[in-house]
């Protein structure tokens, strides 16, 4: 589909368009066996109110009452989140963890045990769901008795051929069988990755023929299908500097048998009444991942529920006008989208490699670019949803963004009775943040990678390298759990 151009005096406002459009029927094969959990009432369009300030906000999340705030969490946790926060603030215990697993040490079988044994006590207890489906279980069991939800996270590497592909692909099919195992409701959502269902460079390949038709309509790419629009006027093309050669005959079937891959899993995710969310990834990949992501929607999305979730990072300066443009094409199309708005994780490879190419970079000039981008998507979404189809997830530790989003939510009447909102923290990260989330009345889940500890800390300890700020960002919820702990001591010992 060709990209639409929207007027920039539109994108520079931003503007809500609340009306609700007719849907028109899409075609999708699949029913859902049951009724959907998390979309129950409408608001009223009469109840919309101008954007709302941090001062509203701060009447909503209440990080006063530390008692109140981790009265789920066993003293024992309260310790060891604290402690390990801590660790990972400290910029050379990350330094020498990553040295660690990535060293010769770890090809020493005798060597490489103790070292897993720690890692897993410690750094992968507190990030982590569990090595396998039943522990993984347990720990959401744990999570819904806090009032929390999880987002299970099969902790898999990128893939580079169809076995790594098909190994991966039976992992994610796996954990949408977990879920249904689980309390009803309590995941919220099955995490994929598009990179270990497809190989990478085959992604790399169609992510440079989607933006060579970008450059030129004209140039044809026969195996393309219905998708929403995956550039803007602003987005980077610098990756593809020469017209690329077509897909050969293999990359076509490689790319049939990946598409397949995704939508079992949406039929799955649509069987078991689950949503599945799409996770992304550098920019060099991104236009695949998107349409994969909207190829599917356009399928199993349908009425007013999502089933394929795609994610925008607002740290890309072409991130409100792709989501403008994407959540239009939606709407005409009659397809209900659903959104992940994350800031974004790979910030210091994106500049290195637009450097390297002589281009200015994707992301943002400044943090505070990133911030206004987060939180204007978020506004512009929550007045969607709130009047219309569509779903949203907020993944941020942010709590300043957590605060506007609250605030916004509540004077739209969202909250406890709205289930098409939902905030997003890792696990082991923001707990703060989630409790007052929770206590406020709104769906809150961790994002939890489950896995073997071999497979799941490199994973793990990729993110923490590409995004040293959410570590070190840890000393809110340090403060808050010093705070606690010390309220406990002096309660056991007066
Ligand atoms: C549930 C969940 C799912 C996630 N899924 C994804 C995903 O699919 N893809 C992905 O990429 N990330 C994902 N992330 C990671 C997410 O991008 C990071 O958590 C996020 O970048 C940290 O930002 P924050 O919103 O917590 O806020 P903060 O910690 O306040 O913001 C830090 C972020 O701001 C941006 N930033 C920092 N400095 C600058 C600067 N100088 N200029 C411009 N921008 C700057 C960066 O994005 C940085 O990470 C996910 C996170 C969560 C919680």
């Amino acid at each position: 589909m060709a990209t639409r151009v929207i007027p920039p005096r539109i994108l520079r406002n931003l503007r809500y368009n609340t009306a609700t459009r007719p849907l028109s029927a899409p075609n999708p094969t699949i029913s859902p066996t049951v009724a959907p959990p998390y979309f129950v009432e409408k608001t009223d369009p009469a109840i919309l109110k101008p954007p709302s300030s941090a001062s509203d906000a701060d009447s909503i999340l209440n990080f006063d009452n530390v008692e109140k705030l981790f009265s789920y969490v066993p003293t024992f946790r309260l310790l060891r989140s604290s402690a390990i926060l801590h660790a990972t603030a400290v910029g050379p215990v990350v330094d020498f963890g990553m040295w660690l697993m990535k060293s010769k040490v770890m090809e020493v079988d005798f060597l490489k045990r103790p070292v897993l044994a720690s890692i897993k006590h410690t750094f992968y207890e507190h990030f982590c769901a569990g090595e396998d489906a039943v522990t993984a279980g347990e720990s959401i069991r744990l999570l819904r008795q806090a009032g929390l939800r999880g987002m299970l996270v099969y902790g898999v590497e990128d893939a580079n051929d169809n076995d790594a592909c098909d190994r991966n692909h039976n992992g994610f099919l796996h954990t949408v069988d977990v879920s249904r195992s689980l309390p009803p409701s309590s995941v919220s959502f099955v995490i994929v990755k598009i990179t270990a269902i497809c190989p990478m460079k085959l992604l790399e390949r169609v992510s440079d023929l989607l933006r060579w038709q970008e450059k030129d309509p004209s140039f044809n790419l026969p195996w393309k299908r219905d998708t929403l629009p995956l550039f803007s006027e602003s987005s980077p093309l610098y990756h593809t500097r020469k017209r690329p050669e077509p897909l050969s005959r293999e990359e076509e079937h490689e790319l049939e048998l990946a598409i397949q891959r995704m939508q079992e899993l949406c039929e799955k995710c649509v069987q078991n009444n689950i949503p599945l969310l799409v996770d992304a990834e550098h920019t060099s990949v991104q236009p695949a991942i998107d349409y994969f992501t909207y190829s599917s929607a356009i399928l199993y999305n349908r009425e007013d529920k999502p089933i394929v979730f795609g994610t925008i990072q607002t740290y890309l300066k072409d991130a409100k006008e792709r989501l403008l443009i994407a959540t239009e094409a939606a709407e005409e199309m009659g397809i209900p989208m659903g959104f992940k708005l994350v800031r974004g994780a790979y910030m210091s490879s994106e500049r290195t490699l637009a450097t390297s190419l002589g281009f200015a970079s994707p992301i943002h000039n400044n943090i505070q670019a990133t911030h206004k981008c987060f939180n204007d998507c978020s506004a512009f979404l929550l007045e969607k949803i709130a009047n219309g189809p569509g779903a949203l997830v907020l993944a941020t530790h942010n709590v300043e963004s957590g605060k506007l989003a609250a605030a916004k939510a509540h004077e739209l009447g969202m909250g406890k009775v709205n289930h098409k909102l939902e905030f997003a923290q890792l696990h082991g990260m923001s707990e703060a943040l989630s409790f007052a989330l929770s206590n406020a009345g709104f769906q809150v889940s961790k994002y939890m990678p489950f896995g073997p500890v071999e497979t799941v800390m490199p994973y793990l300890l990729r993110r923490a390298e590409e995004n040293r700020g959410i570590l070190a960002a840890s000393g809110f919820d340090r403060q808050l759990m010093r705070k606690e702990l010390k309220r406990r001591l002096t309660a056991a010992v007066v």
